[in-house]
């Protein structure tokens, strides 16, 4: 067993991600946070339909939402929860 059995991203889930943050200079679409940590910008790419089964979302930049740590934790606890009006 070599221990390794980190499943990888595809290049084009990361070239989209980044793209998404690009386009939104890392502004959360949800909140509008900015977070900076040293001068650089931070922000995560997520997939509004998830690729996996039984969603079958596409990869394409049109499913991809910029956003801030804040909303991705609550988007993992709490999916249904969410209720912030989108900006
Ligand atoms: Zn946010």
């Amino acid at each position: 067993m070599s221990g390794n059995n980190q499943s990888k991203i595809p290049e084009g889930i990361v070239f989209l991600s980044k793209k998404i943050k690009e386009l939104y200079n890392h502004q959360c679409q949800v909140c509008g946070t900015v977070l900076e940590i040293q001068d650089l910008r931070y922000a995560e790419g997520a997939h509004i339909k998830p690729l996996d089964k039984p969603h079958n979302g596409e990869d394409i930049l049109e499913n991809i939402l910029c956003l801030c740590l804040i909303i991705m934790f609550f988007l993992i606890e709490e999916p249904f929860q969410l209720q912030i009006p989108m900006i």
